[in-house]
């Protein structure tokens, strides 16, 4: 099933589309507000997207960097080439500790890696705890939105599969009280926690430390219990100094929510100290085990996207979603209609560049509107990426041959106002006397969701002159 299949499957609850348009359009106005406020938005844009086209003009240098400093701060640092890599490093790591409970705090890098069915199948129960992230993992779904997973379900939605996998009351729907009883849940998984699993948002060669982001305080208390933390990183995410933090925090929180500052900006730098207050008999630790960070440096085809200069700026993207929230074909269409880890715009580009025959209609999904590349913090031409994917997607088009000669010859048609005349009143004879099923046949799947007008009998040239002569006849009678 493709994008346009899965898309009318998301439209065929016209409710649901509704809602989903205005919810994210509401998010995009708050950006907006919040963007209003920063007299000097546009200069933290440019910087940012400068700094960002340093960091990655240098990825092996800084990475380098961040090796040397994270390891003199007692972090251990792995690379992975690939998800496969990724997930067995983790896997190696909870299981030479003999670690059964892990809690993950949200992170695409590893929904890109599919590392939970790869702990699941090994008996290790991952927990997801950002409530949107543990709502989807819980109806076994992706997340639709990188930001606001469950955006796609409605609050009775949330009420009922709370009654089903918490033993929550039958008709929940307050906000308040949904959060109270995923809290109540999660607190227990937290205690028996065993290691933290987290994202990275940015990592800082200068320091060899990383920052983690999130709304819910989930990250800080999944680290600050288990005395194993492991973060996964995509080699995008390198900045060059502390320093360079700022104007990303800044654009960040305002661009994915329209709040000023992300409730949690964690600092991660080196294992924490023991913790006195851990008593020892705390489910999950042996109250013996030093603390551990572990950090695994993700390729996963990063490289390559980098070789490609068309496309390498995409690597710039910090994930804050503005690009969906804006994008008409995403909000009408839902996340799940992308079919990929990252939907929207930035998916469009990122998974297309991934593997181009299996997202081969994604940059298709697009209105080239350019409202993605408008609101994008780091100034990615989103629009621009998403064109060029498509010409060079058509050139592999056995027909493109065809549709070349074809549109060719209506240039030359167009060019001559007589041909162009007398190739419309053929065209349109012929055309009329064709059942307009036909017709839409013809013109193949671009007519499956448009109805095509029903074709008058004369040109608006021929009506124009028609006019024109009656007018002339009627003033030579007066
Ligand atoms: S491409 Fe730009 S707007 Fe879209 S998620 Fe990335 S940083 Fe945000």
């Amino acid at each position: 099933m493709g994008h346009v299949e899965r898309a009318a499957r998301f439209v065929a609850d016209p409710e649901r589309t509704r809602w989903h348009d205005e919810a994210l359009w509401h998010v995009r106005t708050r950006r907006d507000a919040a963007a209003r406020l920063v007299p000097d938005w546009e200069d933290l844009r440019e910087q940012a997207a400068a700094i960002k086209r340093h960091a990655l003009g240098r990825l092996p240098e800084l990475w380098q960097a961040f090796e040397t400093n994270a390891s003199r701060a007692g972090t251990i640092v792995h690379w992975a080439r690939d998800a496969r890599e990724h997930n067995e490093i983790v896997y190696r790591l909870l299981q030479e500790r003999g670690i059964r409970r892990v809690v993950k705090s949200k992170s695409m890098l590893t929904e890109e890696c599919g590392l939970n069915p790869h702990l699941g199948k090994r008996g290790i129960e991952i927990v997801d705890t950002d409530l949107g992230e543990r709502i989807v993992q819980l109806r076994r779904e992706a997340p639709s939105h990188i930001v606001m997973p469950a955006i796609h379900l409605r609050r009775r939605e949330i009420g009922e599969l709370f009654e089903r996998e918490m033993g929550g009351p039958k008709g929940i729907d307050d906000p308040e009280a949904l959060t109270a009883l995923a809290r109540r849940d999660l607190r227990a998984r937290f205690l028996a926690a065993e290691a933290g699993l987290t994202g990275v948002n940015f990592a800082v060669a200068e320091t060899g430390g990383f920052v983690v982001v999130t709304n819910e305080g989930n990250a800080d208390l999944g680290t600050a219990l288990p005395d194993l933390h492991i973060a996964s990183v995509g080699l995008e995410k390198i900045l060059p100094k502390q320093g360079d933090l700022a104007p990303f925090l800044r654009l960040l929180a305002r661009s994915a929510t329209g709040q000023a500052m992300t409730a949690y900006t964690s600092h991660f730098r080196g294992p924490r100290p023991p913790s006195p207050a851990a008593p020892p008999d705390r489910p999950g630790s042996d109250g013996r085990r030093d603390p551990e960070l572990h950090i695994v440096i993700v390729d996963n085809g990063r490289s390559r996207l980098l070789g490609t200069p068309a496309f390498r700026e995409a690597l710039a993207c910090i994930r804050c979603g503005a690009c969906l929230n804006t994008c008409p074909v995403y909000r009408r269409s839902g996340g799940h209609s992308y079919e990929a880890t990252i939907p929207g715009p930035i998916g469009s580009v990122l998974e297309t560049a991934r593997d181009s025959r299996t997202h081969a209609e994604l940059p298709f999904a697009c209105s080239l509107c350019g409202s993605c590349s408008e609101v994008c913090p780091v100034r990615i031409p989103l629009h621009r990426q998403l064109l060029a994917f498509r010409e060079s997607i058509s050139s592999d088009d056995p027909h493109r041959r065809l549709r070349r000669w074809g549109l060719d010859l209506l240039g030359r048609v167009m060019l001559r106002p007589a041909h162009y005349e007398r190739l419309g009143r053929w065209g349109r004879a012929f055309a009329r006397r064709l059942p307009g099923t036909w017709l839409e046949g013809l013109l193949g799947p671009w007519t499956r969701h448009r109805s095509l007008p029903t074709l008058p009998s004369r040109s608006f040239r021929e009506l124009h002159r028609e006019r024109v002569k009656a007018r002339a006849a009627r003033e030579d009678g007066r």
